[in-house]
Order: C-alpha cells, then structure tokens, then sequence
C-alpha cells in the first residue's frame, strides 16, 4: 500500500518553511542594525507539480519579495525553500547556478526586464547560450520555434526588443523563461504594466503553455480577478505574512479571514442587476519596519476583538485545504 503522505510529499515541487526576509535598519553614529523591516515574516506553503499558486496582496505586503527569495535573488533570514525536495535555502556557486536554471522568472515591466538595444533572437537564446555553451547560430531554430510558440513572427529573431509593443515585448520574457524548460516560473504581476486589451491574451496564453509543457506556477498579483483566472490555490498575503490560503473556489466562495473579504468585495460585479457590498477599510497598510501588536490587520479590521491587539493568530487549517489565521476561526 502506498504511504499517501509521501506520495503527497512526492508531487510537491515547492515547499516555502516560515521563510522570512529581514532588511537591516540602520542608524546612528556608527550606522549599527537598530531594526528590521520584515518584509516577509514567517511564511509558509507548498506548491504541486503543474499547479498555480496566486499570491495576492496590497503593495508592500511582502509578494514580490517571497518570490525574489524563493528564486535565491534575494538571501532568506531564515527558513527552508526546498525545490523538488532539495534544500536549496544556502546554495552557493556552481549548485545555485545549475538550479537556477530550473526556475524561472517573469517580470511585471517589460520594458524595463528586457534590453531594448540586443536582439530578440540573442535575448532568448542567451540563457541556452549560458547554459549549454552552443552558439546563437546552432540555437537559432530551437529559439525560432519558441517565439513562434508565444505568438511572435519568425522575422522577430532578428529584430531588437524597442521594436516591439509591451504585449509583445512579455511574449518575449516569456519566450526568454520557457528557453530552458525551467520546473517553476515565479510570474511577478506580469500583466500589471499592459494595457487592459492585452492582458487577457498574455494570460490565457500562459495558461496555454502550462498546459502543453506541464509547467507549475507561482503567480504573484495585486489583482484578485487576474488571480483568479490563473490560480488553482490562492494566498492572502498582509504585512509579511499569509493571512489566508486555499482552493480557488472556496476561497472566492468563503472567504473566511476579514482581509480577504474586503478584498474580494472590492472585486467589480460584471452583472449590473446583482448587488454587492463592498467593505471600505479604514487606514493604510502599517509599516513593516513597525508592524502592529498581535493580529498584524487588527488596527484595520472591521471584525477585531479585545485578543486581537495581544495575541497573534497562527495560519490553521480550519476545512480541508483552507487554512486561516484569524481568532474568529479557532
Ligand atoms: Fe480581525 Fe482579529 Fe481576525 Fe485579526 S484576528 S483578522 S483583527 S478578527
């Protein structure tokens, strides 16, 4: 008989262990570490082969910053970030190198992540190139294939990336991250900067690619619609910390923590004839650097109780697959 957790274990291409990224405060005469801005504070989640995990989160709440420490880009404070069971937390040199190449990253600016002066043909090969040490010229219709593969014309290869429209210039990262078959792409707000006429086609066509190579997803948004239409589990994130994790489905259907509830009453009702209410919340996001006392969203929270301020909640599994950290769901 098959042990169900290893074979949960064993679909698992990510697993994140209370991983935190601090920034050092310095002050003073001697410019000493008087604090830290926690930017990611403890957190924790697992992703399965071929799946899409959204986080989603008001600016400053930590998203990108996961993302940037889970690819190594930014060194953790603490915690474990394993990748197909390997603890890839303190790799250094050739290691690093070699599992870089295993996840990939999208950016959110297009016109900043690519060099408009260097060839798009160049620009896609160059990880190969990095990689393997074959040639542009032996790459060529192996980097043909894959702009033609994210809608992008042949002639493409030889053009250089100012040429071509933000919508197009995202094919190309995303052309760029596919060259070298990577197990995970860290999509960072990809098509927050496009205009609203592309975004969808941008999307779908990751979900397309997914599909044809089985690749596994972590989708970081602020956008809960975005999310939503590329996510098959959800986290909230606030201040540094996940708030909330589940299905999609039951997510959008119960959401259970108050943050998560303002955020999906913000959500636009395409259908006039349904009314919906939305939750304002009062106040700004507190500072990381300063973060409030037990529940980090009570200052703001429409529900909070007299525990709220002192103790701070733990992220529990409350239904199968849902899990919360809220005292109001104990
Ligand atoms: Fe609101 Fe308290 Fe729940 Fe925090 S723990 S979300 S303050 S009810």
């Amino acid at each position: 008989m098959t042990n169900p957790t290893l074979e949960k274990k064993d679909n698992l291409i990510l697993e994140v262990k209370n991983l935190k990224t601090y920034y050092p405060i310095k002050g003073g005469f001697m410019r000493k570490t008087i604090g830290n801005v926690k930017a990611v504070d403890g957190v924790s989640f697992e992703i399965k082969h071929g799946e899409t995990l959204g986080l989603v989160g008001e600016s400053g709440c930590g998203k990108s910053t996961t993302g940037r420490t889970i690819l190594r880009l930014l060194e953790p404070t603490e915690g474990q970030i394993l990748l197909d069971g390997e603890d890839i937390t303190n790799l250094k040199g050739k290691r690093l190198r070699d599992i870089r190449k295993d996840f990939q990253m999208v950016f959110q600016d297009p016109y900043a992540s690519l060099n408009p002066m260097q060839m798009v043909g160049d620009i896609v090969a160059e990880p190969i190139m990095n990689y393997t040490g074959k040639s542009l010229k032996a790459l060529k219709n192996e980097v043909i294939d894959l702009l033609k593969r994210v809608g992008l014309p042949e002639d493409a290869f030889y053009k250089y990336a100012h040429e071509f429209s933000g919508g197009q210039r995202q094919r190309i990262g995303i052309a760029r991250a596919l060259a070298l078959k990577p197990k995970l792409i860290i999509a960072d707000e990809p098509v927050s900067a496009l205009d609203v006429s592309v975004q969808s086609q941008v999307l779908n066509l990751l979900k397309e690619l997914q599909e044809e190579f089985g690749l596994t997803f972590l989708f970081i948004a602020h956008d809960l619609s975005v999310v939503k239409h590329m996510s098959d589990r959800i986290g909230v994130m606030y201040l540094g910390g996940i708030v909330e994790i589940a299905e999609k489905d039951d997510l959008y259907a119960e959401p259970l923590h108050p943050y998560t509830q303002a955020l999906i009453s913000a959500i636009p009702e395409p259908d006039p004839r349904k009314k919906k209410e939305r939750i304002v919340l009062q106040g700004d996001v507190p500072s990381p650097a300063n973060p409030p006392s037990g529940c980090p969203f009570h200052p703001r929270c429409p529900m909070a109780m007299e525990e709220c301020s002192k103790v701070k909640p733990q992220l529990k599994e409350v239904k199968p697959g849902h899990k919360v950290a809220c005292h109001l769901h104990k």
